[in-house]
């Protein structure tokens, strides 16, 4: 049973789809990307997993079930609104939210003192919330999320506003959650950092979905069609193969691109055929090419 299941949502606002038809299911032990840039109804979705927002159509199961209370003890979120008490020591706010989520005031504490520990915030627990900066606030409203040990996470744009050190402690910490069997969803508009977490992606574009899919696949279906050849012999001939777009050909050096990443096999026997090769590389498509050349725009 996957732990959560969106199937055919959407949500209007006055006469405006903010989410149009969306559907995907989130297992244990994945990291789930919705991906896409501002305005692209990617908080509407998961105010709507929240229960926050009511879909239009379409039904969302959580653990097999509506949302309710009990399962908000099994659910970390992080809205993309950030809010903690700034008047409260970040100790005392963290220990309320564990509470909030059922643990004892002893366990909440314990539990936020590591975590603070762990993202380096140890020394601030006894600060004021407001005397931190933005990105401490941050983390701390992300430990907030997690305290009490949820199987599901789902993180409204957790990367937003923080430095390159911290994004990346953060996406450690996430892929320790994943390896513990936990599931993540999160949404980015940073299509780099998402390659580098998600093991599955969902990409929308004004409301409506782009791709879906294992990001491993996604990529290799989206292979670069461009190639970089070493070789030696006259390659002439490579400039009147069917499947080349363009190809730029120097002495032992050449640089193809393939009207289709799919013909890159029947490409290399070819040329291994009337070549020497030496060396042939191609690199896998970023998810930001893959955005542009699905969506048709560039990403913010
Ligand atoms: P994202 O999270 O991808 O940036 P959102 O889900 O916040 O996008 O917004 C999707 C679209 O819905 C945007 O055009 C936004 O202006 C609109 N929208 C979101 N929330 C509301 C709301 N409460 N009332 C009216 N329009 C909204």
């Amino acid at each position: 049973m996957p732990l959560l299941k969106v199937e055919h949502v959407s949500k209007s606002f006055n006469d405006h789809i903010a989410v149009d038809d969306i559907s995907f299911t989130l297992d244990a032990g994945v990291v789930y990307g919705i991906l896409g840039p501002n305005g692209a109804g990617k908080s509407t979705t998961i105010r709507m997993i929240m229960n926050i927002l009511v879909p239009d159509k379409g039904r969302i199961n959580l653990f097999g079930a509506s949302m309710n209370e009990d399962l908000k003890n099994r659910i970390g979120y992080l809205p993309e609104e950030r809010g903690l008490y700034p008047k409260m020591k970040v100790a005392d706010v963290l220990t309320f939210l564990g509470e909030l989520h059922n643990l004892t005031p002893a366990d909440a504490r314990q539990r936020a003192m590591r975590w603070l520990e762990r993202l380096d915030l140890a020394g601030h627990a006894h600060q004021k919330v407001d005397t931190l900066s933005k990105g401490m606030q941050q983390k701390v409203q992300i430990i907030g999320s997690l305290l009490h040990d949820p199987s599901l996470l789902i993180l409204d744009e957790p990367f937003s506003g923080l430095d390159p050190v911290n994004t990346n402690l953060i996406k450690d910490i996430m892929l320790e959650l994943k390896n513990e069997g936990r599931a993540i969803m999160l949404s980015t508009h940073m299509m780099e950092t998402a390659e580098k977490l998600c093991d599955r992606i969902l990409m929308i574009n004004h409301g409506h979905l782009v791709l879906e899919g294992p990001l491993d696949k996604l990529q290799q279906r989206y292979g670069s069609q461009s190639l970089q050849v070493e070789y030696n012999g006259d390659a002439a001939f490579v400039r009147e193969l069917p499947m080349i777009q363009k190809a730029d050909i120097y002495a032992n050096y050449m640089e193809i691109r393939l009207k289709d990443a799919a013909m890159r096999k029947e490409f290399l026997k070819i040329i291994a055929d009337k070549l020497d090769i030496i060396s042939f590389k191609s690199q896998k498509s970023s998810l930001n090419e893959i955005f542009i050349r699905e969506a048709g725009e560039t990403h913010a």
